[in-house]
Protein backbone atom coordinates (compact mmCIF):
# COMPACT_ATOMS: atom_id res chain seq x y z
CA UNK A 1 0.00 0.00 0.00
CA UNK A 2 1.51 3.28 -0.71
CA UNK A 3 1.10 6.05 1.56
CA UNK A 4 1.24 9.48 1.14
CA UNK A 5 0.65 12.28 3.43
CA UNK A 6 -0.73 15.79 2.64
CA UNK A 7 -1.93 18.64 4.66
CA UNK A 8 -5.26 18.80 6.30
CA UNK A 9 -7.51 21.39 4.13
CA UNK A 10 -8.79 22.29 7.54
CA UNK A 11 -6.32 22.51 10.61
CA UNK A 12 -3.08 22.26 8.24
CA UNK A 13 -2.05 18.98 10.20
CA UNK A 14 -0.29 16.26 8.83
CA UNK A 15 -2.63 13.61 7.68
CA UNK A 16 -0.76 10.23 6.56
CA UNK A 17 -3.21 8.03 3.97
CA UNK A 18 -3.67 5.78 1.24
CA UNK A 19 -3.11 7.10 -1.84
CA UNK A 20 -6.32 5.60 -2.96
CA UNK A 21 -8.24 6.15 -0.08
CA UNK A 22 -11.66 8.55 -0.66
CA UNK A 23 -12.11 9.89 2.77
CA UNK A 24 -10.08 10.08 5.99
CA UNK A 25 -10.72 11.52 9.42
CA UNK A 26 -7.49 14.12 10.06
CA UNK A 27 -6.33 12.71 13.25
CA UNK A 28 -5.80 17.17 14.81
CA UNK A 29 -9.03 18.28 14.41
CA UNK A 30 -10.63 14.86 13.83
CA UNK A 31 -13.17 16.39 10.68
CA UNK A 32 -12.98 14.22 7.32
CA UNK A 33 -11.52 15.26 4.25
CA UNK A 34 -12.91 14.39 1.34
CA UNK A 35 -9.94 13.45 -0.86
CA UNK A 36 -11.87 15.21 -4.12
CA UNK A 37 -10.92 17.84 -3.09
CA UNK A 38 -6.66 17.51 -2.94
CA UNK A 39 -7.49 14.90 -5.76
CA UNK A 40 -5.62 16.85 -7.43
CA UNK A 41 -2.56 17.45 -5.51
CA UNK A 42 -2.36 13.29 -5.05
CA UNK A 43 -2.56 13.11 -9.06
CA UNK A 44 0.05 15.58 -9.84
CA UNK A 45 2.25 13.68 -7.13
CA UNK A 46 1.38 9.91 -9.33
CA UNK A 47 2.57 12.37 -12.22
CA UNK A 48 5.55 13.52 -10.43
CA UNK A 49 6.43 9.46 -9.36
CA UNK A 50 6.26 8.51 -12.78
CA UNK A 51 8.00 11.23 -14.10
CA UNK A 52 10.88 10.52 -11.49
CA UNK A 53 10.60 6.72 -12.74
CA UNK A 54 10.59 7.42 -16.61
CA UNK A 55 13.87 9.57 -15.91
CA UNK A 56 15.65 6.44 -14.12
CA UNK A 57 14.68 4.35 -16.84
CA UNK A 58 16.08 6.84 -19.09
CA UNK A 59 19.70 7.04 -17.44
CA UNK A 60 19.66 3.10 -16.82
CA UNK A 61 19.13 2.74 -20.78
CA UNK A 62 21.61 5.74 -21.43
CA UNK A 63 24.03 3.68 -18.64
CA UNK A 64 23.74 0.50 -20.77
CA UNK A 65 23.92 1.51 -23.93
CA UNK A 66 27.32 3.83 -23.02
CA UNK A 67 28.61 0.47 -21.46
CA UNK A 68 27.77 -1.33 -25.00
CA UNK A 69 29.49 1.17 -26.59
CA UNK A 70 32.85 0.76 -24.50
CA UNK A 71 32.41 -2.91 -24.40
CA UNK A 72 32.87 -3.03 -28.67
CA UNK A 73 35.37 -0.58 -28.50
CA UNK A 74 37.02 -2.36 -26.33
CA UNK A 75 36.75 -5.58 -28.29
CA UNK A 76 38.04 -3.61 -31.37
CA UNK A 77 40.96 -2.84 -29.89
CA UNK A 78 41.95 -6.28 -28.69
CA UNK A 79 41.37 -7.77 -32.22
CA UNK A 80 43.59 -5.48 -33.62
CA UNK A 81 46.11 -6.05 -30.64
CA UNK A 82 45.93 -10.04 -31.80
CA UNK A 83 46.19 -9.11 -35.34
CA UNK A 84 48.90 -7.21 -34.93
CA UNK A 85 50.43 -9.76 -32.46
CA UNK A 86 49.51 -13.03 -35.11
CA UNK A 87 51.01 -10.82 -38.08
CA UNK A 88 54.30 -9.89 -36.97
CA UNK A 89 54.83 -13.31 -35.63
CA UNK A 90 53.72 -15.16 -39.11
CA UNK A 91 55.91 -12.87 -40.65
CA UNK A 92 59.15 -13.49 -38.60
CA UNK A 93 58.69 -17.44 -38.17
CA UNK A 94 57.77 -17.55 -42.51
CA UNK A 95 61.28 -15.17 -42.99
CA UNK A 96 63.23 -16.89 -40.45
CA UNK A 97 62.79 -20.15 -41.39
CA UNK A 98 63.56 -19.02 -44.84
CA UNK A 99 66.72 -17.45 -43.86
CA UNK A 100 67.63 -20.65 -41.68
CA UNK A 101 66.43 -22.92 -44.65
CA UNK A 102 68.34 -21.13 -47.43
CA UNK A 103 71.59 -19.91 -45.95
CA UNK A 104 74.73 -22.89 -46.62
CA UNK A 105 77.00 -20.86 -44.23
CA UNK A 106 76.28 -21.69 -40.39
CA UNK A 107 78.57 -19.49 -39.02
CA UNK A 108 76.87 -16.64 -41.44
CA UNK A 109 75.52 -13.16 -39.79
CA UNK A 110 72.62 -14.19 -41.96
CA UNK A 111 71.98 -17.34 -39.80
CA UNK A 112 71.87 -15.56 -36.32
CA UNK A 113 69.32 -13.18 -37.95
CA UNK A 114 67.35 -16.48 -39.37
CA UNK A 115 67.01 -18.33 -35.82
CA UNK A 116 66.47 -14.85 -33.52
CA UNK A 117 63.73 -14.51 -36.28
CA UNK A 118 62.32 -17.60 -35.17
CA UNK A 119 62.88 -17.35 -31.32
CA UNK A 120 61.41 -14.09 -31.55
CA UNK A 121 58.49 -15.98 -33.55
CA UNK A 122 57.85 -18.62 -31.10
CA UNK A 123 58.49 -15.50 -28.14
CA UNK A 124 55.44 -13.53 -29.31
CA UNK A 125 53.52 -16.63 -29.78
CA UNK A 126 53.59 -17.89 -26.28
CA UNK A 127 53.16 -14.64 -25.19
CA UNK A 128 50.27 -13.79 -27.51
CA UNK A 129 48.51 -16.98 -26.04
CA UNK A 130 49.38 -16.13 -22.47
CA UNK A 131 48.77 -12.49 -22.37
CA UNK A 132 45.37 -11.89 -25.06
CA UNK A 133 43.18 -14.56 -23.32
CA UNK A 134 43.99 -11.93 -20.05
CA UNK A 135 43.21 -8.64 -21.75
CA UNK A 136 39.89 -10.17 -23.80
CA UNK A 137 37.23 -7.41 -22.47
CA UNK A 138 34.79 -9.50 -19.85
CA UNK A 139 31.59 -7.89 -20.61
CA UNK A 140 29.87 -9.90 -23.45
CA UNK A 141 27.79 -6.90 -25.83
CA UNK A 142 26.38 -9.55 -27.55
CA UNK A 143 24.63 -11.18 -24.91
CA UNK A 144 24.83 -8.24 -22.32
CA UNK A 145 25.84 -9.96 -19.94
CA UNK A 146 28.51 -9.11 -17.20
CA UNK A 147 29.18 -13.13 -16.91
CA UNK A 148 33.00 -14.26 -16.75
CA UNK A 149 34.84 -14.99 -20.24
CA UNK A 150 36.47 -18.37 -20.51
CA UNK A 151 39.66 -17.49 -20.83
CA UNK A 152 41.33 -21.19 -20.97
CA UNK A 153 39.15 -21.87 -24.08
CA UNK A 154 39.93 -18.28 -25.34
CA UNK A 155 43.50 -20.19 -24.62
CA UNK A 156 43.30 -22.67 -26.51
CA UNK A 157 41.61 -21.07 -29.94
CA UNK A 158 44.19 -18.85 -30.12
CA UNK A 159 47.22 -21.57 -29.76
CA UNK A 160 45.70 -23.74 -32.00
CA UNK A 161 45.08 -20.66 -34.45
CA UNK A 162 48.65 -19.30 -33.73
CA UNK A 163 50.33 -22.82 -34.23
CA UNK A 164 48.01 -23.06 -37.55
CA UNK A 165 49.60 -19.95 -38.78
CA UNK A 166 53.13 -20.81 -37.83
CA UNK A 167 52.82 -24.33 -40.01
CA UNK A 168 51.63 -22.28 -42.45
CA UNK A 169 54.21 -19.82 -42.86
CA UNK A 170 56.94 -22.64 -42.87
CA UNK A 171 54.79 -24.04 -46.20
CA UNK A 172 55.06 -20.43 -47.57
CA UNK A 173 59.05 -20.20 -46.50
CA UNK A 174 59.57 -23.76 -48.08
CA UNK A 175 57.61 -23.05 -51.44
CA UNK A 176 59.85 -19.78 -51.54
CA UNK A 177 63.00 -21.69 -50.99
CA UNK A 178 62.01 -24.15 -53.61
CA UNK A 179 61.30 -21.96 -56.35
CA UNK A 180 65.06 -20.07 -55.40
CA UNK A 181 66.22 -23.70 -55.77
CA UNK A 182 67.92 -23.23 -52.71
CA UNK A 183 66.55 -26.51 -51.31
ZN1 LIG B 1 -7.45 18.76 10.54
Amino acid sequence: MEMITINCPYCGGQVTRNRYDYFANCPYCGREIAFDEIKEEAELDLYRDRIVELQHNNSAFEQNRRQEEESRQKLRRWIKRRNIAFTVMTLMHGLGFAIVGGVQDEDSDLMVIGVTLLMAAWGTLIASVILLPLAYPSYNYLTGENRPVNRFSLFLKLTVTAIALCTLSLLVGFIVLAILGLI
